[in-house]
């Protein structure tokens, strides 16, 4: 009963039309207090695309989607492809400043915005925009389509898009997490294609009850498998407004969901409020087949709660929106859901695991995993510097991940190689020292970076929500204990009651960079202040170096470097920032020899007076 995908055939208005002939009375979609058939979707978008041909939007423009998840945005969606448009679809929490380059690269014709996001009133921020890039000829906010009488207009046969498979069907944007956005334009046939495996892979048909649960602005909800998934298998497609616990929690048990998208952080924040609010949790997910987790590195916790709590199956989805996917699927055994993040969904995409001078490695052996295929960016829209940095020569995207694929099939991921920390040398990945981090007692969660530090390159840093009471010399005690390098200890570690998250909810390390540069440079100053019991500046300068060192302000002249808690590594680190401080050349010996700070810098005025 499904829609057949075809490579080489599918295109949006051909399967807008069978959706509408086959599926016709069944519910397409629900969006709180709106239920559409596939009829009603199908005809109200075709009558759409009408009002927005008069409202001047012409084929092959490009027209900039704001919207959040409501059916308005799929409406608009395929009212665009009917008469050949193409929608830009941005977040919704793009702001100015991202819709402006947006607009600028594209040359938008036209721009569809909410009137108001999260309470704030758009509409000034939306025509600033549209004075400053006079490409811009149609703006249309949603409260104005939704009033407009779109039953008065039909689509004429004659202004039907027909495109081509090869045709962009839309641009979407990458997750990057710095600056602005990469656009990627994604095919016609292709990304139906991609919906279709994704669809298989989640075993998705027409009893399917799918939660859009996460921001449908995000390539990963339209085709991964998203709505789109849902409607080529003849389901119905839930729109969760806010992705909040509460909405979520309330949608599965209201809507009997069957199966939804979640990234990790969201899963658990469900957990967590399904266990506080509700008696029986069996009872509040007795509908869930299956919850994917992806878009970022998923736990092993969190994998075991959503099989335990959530009663349902995890399946770990890893993509991207250049187009890659894998996937676990249901027929997994629990222990290959918690090792793998699955094997490929599509049997067209040719990848590899290359080292950094892009050969490729010995199967098993990890590197970075590069990937070409029919569903696969060739390029990004208009942006010659990062075409020419993120696809190889041969035409491979280059994903940024560090994997491994075990058996040449399964893949394993590690983190981001950008986001591999490089402290004097020794090379620490985030997600190894998370997992560890969040294995000690009282840790409910932790986010690992590297901030740059002139002396050691990179500083390892990491934030933890803890569980209960616990302190940094707990974890690094308790992360010494487990065998882990000493290494790899973080330099320092903070606290948070909870994380910031970007706007497709992953955890937004940027911000904690900033957050974590801001401390450290405050914590500095605190200590250059509360050195109140050491008078003599030498001893000052040295007990500020121990103190950076160390991440202490108990310092006093009688301390002793190791008995606060130094060793070899910190030691080496500490003398580093010494000689550097003062343009000596102190050594281990000197340290040892040193019983405490007053005498360290008995040895330290001693080589400055030398050098004289
Ligand atoms: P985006 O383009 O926002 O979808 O981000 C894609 C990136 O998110 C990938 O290149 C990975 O770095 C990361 N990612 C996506 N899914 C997973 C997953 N299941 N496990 C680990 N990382 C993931």
């Amino acid at each position: 009963m499904k829609i057949e995908i075809d490579l080489k055939e599918s295109t949006y208005p051909r399967i807008i039309a069978e959706m509408k002939r086959r599926f016709a009375d069944k519910t397409a979609v629900i969006d709180h207090g709106t239920k559409l058939s596939y009829f009603e979707l199908c005809e109200q978008s075709e009558r759409l695309g009408a009002y927005f041909l008069e409202k001047g939007i012409r084929p092959k423009d490009k027209v900039i989607l704001h919207l959040g998840n409501t059916h308005l945005f799929i409406k608009c969606l395929f009212a665009l492809e009917l008469i050949g448009a193409v929608p830009v679809i941005v977040f919704s929490s793009c702001r100015e400043l991202e819709i402006s380059s947006i607009a600028g690269t594209t040359e938008a014709a036209a721009y569809i915005s909410f009137r108001s996001f999260k309470g704030q009133d758009r509409t000034e921020s939306v025509l600033s925009i549209r004075k400053k890039y006079p490409t811009i000829r149609t703006l249309l906010f949603d409260d104005e389509i939704v009033s407009a009488h779109i039953s008065g207009y039909a689509l004429d046969n004659a202004d039907r898009a027909d495109p081509s498979p090869d045709d962009i069907a839309y641009i979407v944007l990458s997750g990057g997490s710095t600056g602005v956005p990469k656009l990627i334009p994604k095919k016609q046939s292709a990304t139906l294609w991609s919906a279709e495996k994704c669809a298989e892979s989640c075993g998705l048909n027409e009893t399917t009850r799918y939660l859009t649960a996460m921001p449908c602005s995000h390539y990963f909800h339209i085709c991964g498998p998203g709505f789109m998934g849902t409607f080529i298998r003849g389901g119905t497609d839930i729109m969760c407004f806010s992705s909040l616990p509460s909405e979520i929690i309330e949608l599965i048990q209201q809507e009997r969901i069957t199966e939804t998208a979640l990234v990790p952080s969201v899963a658990s924040e469900c957990i967590a409020y399904a266990e506080k609010h509700c008696d029986d949790l069996s009872e509040v997910f007795r509908s869930l087949r299956l919850v994917q987790l992806g878009g970022s590195m998923c736990t092993a916790d969190i994998i075991n709660a959503v099989a335990a709590k959530m009663h349902c199956i995890p399946q770990q989805i890893y993509g991207m929106g250049e187009g890659l996917v894998y996937a676990t699927y249901p027929d997994f055994p629990l222990d290959m859901i918690l090792k793998y993040q699955g094997i490929n969904t599509s049997e067209y995409d040719s990848v590899k695991v290359v080292d950094t001078d892009g050969n490729e490695v010995p199967t098993g052996e990890f590197g970075e995993l590069i990937a070409k295929g029919p569903n696969i960016a060739t390029e990004y829209y208009r942006n010659d510097e990062a075409n020419r940095t993120k696809f190889t020569k041969d035409g491979y995207y280059r994903t940024g991940d560090r994997v491994r694929l075990v058996d040449g099939k399964y893949l394993q991921v590690v983190g981001r190689i950008d986001d591999m920390i490089n402290r004097g040398g020794e090379k620490i990945f985030p997600a190894e020292l998370e997992m560890h981090i969040r294995k000690c007692t009282n840790v409910r969660d932790a986010a690992v970076f590297g901030i740059p530090d002139t002396q050691m390159g990179n500083l390892i840093t990491a934030f933890v929500i803890p569980e209960d009471e616990t302190s940094a010399a707990e974890i690094r005690k308790e992360l010494l204990a487990s065998g882990l390098a000493s290494f790899k200890i973080p330099d320092a570690i903070f606290f948070r009651s909870e994380f910031p998250l970007t706007s497709v909810k992953k955890i937004d390390k940027n911000a904690l960079k900033k957050e974590a540069a801001e401390l450290i440079k405050q914590t500095a100053e605190e200590m250059i202040c509360t050195f109140d019991g050491i008078s003599d500046p030498v001893m000052k300068k040295a007990a500020i170096c121990w103190a950076q060192t160390l991440r202490t302000t108990e310092i006093k002249a009688d301390s002793n470097f190791i008995e606060l808690g130094g060793n070899s590594i910190s030691a080496a680190e500490m003398l580093q920032k010494l000689n550097v401080t003062f343009g000596t050349d102190l050594n281990m010996e000197d340290l040892y020899t040193a019983a405490d700070l007053s005498a360290l810098s008995e040895i330290i005025k001693e080589r400055l007076s030398d050098d004289k």
